[in-house]
């Protein structure tokens, strides 16, 4: 059987290639997620702690050989490799601490001979499927938790990004992770969905990726009643109200939206600027974007790759020329960079209205899609149009407002005066069609355990 080619998107070079698995290879590997959970879910929470903190430890030590290969193979810049390469590893270490403390609790008895129990089981064999924006990141966080947990998974990277997956896994069995409780697997991505989700011994899924297979995998999991995580697509406003410090705004603007290129379900797809400093805004954003470089990913400075592939060419492209056709302005960018390839450049499109495609599209690329407004109340209203609910950005200096938004926008995660989102700590995730469950923080381990109640009754206490 053919094998599965991956290329570096800045060359258009074949890196490597990796296994396109048949269904019955796949099932095997299934098989020994499956026989491994008895023996993984039996070890003490310290043991599985002690494995995790050797695995985060060695690719600690490798660090770089990581950063080179995600950079080859994803495009995105080495200074956003390490960057994502450190994100990664706080899940590793993170889960190695929480998989001490998954504690349950004990309930005042309701009977007078009797006592209440509850306590966290892991759920059982776990799967699943994750994307290419973030290939290294997507795994630890997924991997780490489950294991935390006493769960086993096996995960299936995607095509275009799984040597890093690979290296991952690699470095797990030197850290003694044991095979069966990670497992990997590249091939077709639907027959895997298909194996993964029909398979009643697999008790859960985690997947990362777009609201359309999301709905597809969640419809075939209702035959076996999966429980499921789902990270979706977005669709994040980003607020700058005109009592914001607007150099810092601008300034998060910038690095929120041009990270991966653009290529991130929280990337800022629409940026609301108060009429009152819309023209500051503007020029300022105009003059931070142009000082920006489009380059391949193998320098030390920050550089915007290239995008994935052609398709995601295509796509920004013809997105861009539909808004121009419904009325928008290119006041920056706005077509395929001299350098060529899958290289894109950044762009600012102003004069958008609410009503053009899109403001209810998904960019995924390095375009700031600028709209104006009036005051707040019409501004959540606008924010909260989206069918997507993962996360909103705005700046402002006032608390009542901060407090207000926090309130009164519909997403997963609000955050104010500020471009960052993640870290291990915190929990990441959406509402609406941006999915549901949450990885991350003391909530994410949440995801991999079933409670369970025990009433130990005719304890003869009286
Ligand atoms: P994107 O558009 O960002 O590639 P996708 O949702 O298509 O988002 O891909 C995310 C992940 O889902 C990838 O690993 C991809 O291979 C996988 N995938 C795509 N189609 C299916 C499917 N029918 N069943 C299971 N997984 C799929």
């Amino acid at each position: 059987m053919e094998t599965i080619k991956v290329y570096n998107p800045s060359t258009g070079n074949l890196i490597d290639e990796c296994a396109n698995l048949s269904e019955q290879e796949v099932k095997i590997a299934v098989d020994l997620t499956v026989n491994a959970f008895p023996s993984w879910s039996k070890k003490l929470a310290a043991e599985r702690s002690v494995l995790l903190r050797q695995w985060h430890d060695l690719i600690k030590a490798d660090k770089e050989v990581f950063a080179e290969l995600l950079t080859a193979e994803n495009g995105k810049c080495l200074s956003e490799s390490r960057g994502e390469i450190d994100y990664g590893l706080g899940f590793i270490e993170w889960y190695a601490e929480e998989a001490k403390r998954l504690y349950g609790d004990t309930i005042p008895t309701h009977d007078p001979n009797g006592a209440v129990i509850v306590t966290k089981n892991p759920i059982g064999p776990t799967a699943a499927i994750t994307p290419w924006n973030f290939p290294f990141m997507m795994i630890t966080r997924k991997i780490a938790t489950a294991l935390a947990a006493g769960c086993t998974m096996i995960i299936k990277p995607a095509e275009d990004t799984p040597l890093t997956a690979i290296k991952l896994l690699a470095y797990a069995r030197k850290a003694g992770i044991p095979e069966g409780v990670f497992e990997l697997v590249t091939g077709d991505p639907k027959m895997i969905g298909q194996i993964f989700t029909a398979d009643a011994r697999i008790r859960k899924i985690s997947f990362t990726g777009s609201t359309q297979i999301g709905k597809l995998l969640a419809e075939q999991s209702a035959a076996t009643l999966k429980k499921l995580t789902m990270e979706l697509g977005g669709n994040a406003p980003f607020i700058i109200f005109d009592d914001a410090n607007i150099e810092n705004a601008v300034k998060g603007l910038v690095s929120a939206k041009l990270r991966n290129s653009g290529q991130v379900c929280i990337s800022p797809n629409r940026i609301y600027v108060q009429q009152t400093c819309y023209d500051q805004v503007i020029a300022l954003l105009k003059a931070s974007v142009s000082q920006i470089r489009v380059d391949d990913g193998l320098q030390e400075e920050f550089v915007v790759g290239p995008l994935i592939n052609q398709k995601a060419i295509d796509k920004v492209q013809a997105l861009i020329s539909t808004t121009v056709k419904q009325g928008a302005k290119v006041i920056y960018g706005g077509k395929v960079h001299a350098k060529g390839g899958l290289f894109y450049e950044p762009t600012i499109l102003t004069e958008l209205t609410d009503d053009m495609d899109i403001n209810q599209t998904e960019i995924f690329g390095p375009v700031c899609a600028v709209y104006s407004f009036d005051n707040e109340e019409e501004v959540i209203a606008r924010a909260n149009h989206t069918e997507y609910g993962l996360v909103a950005y705005a700046y402002t200096e006032s608390l009542g407002r901060a407090f207000r938004l926090s309130q009164r926008i519909e997403s997963g995660m609000v955050i104010l005066n500020s471009g960052s989102v993640g870290t291990a700590s915190v929990p990441f995730g959406g509402i609406k069609e941006s999915g549901y469950g949450r990885e991350g923080s003391y909530y994410g381990i949440e995801e991999y355990v079933e409670v369970k109640y025990t009433l130990f009754s005719g304890l003869k206490l009286q």
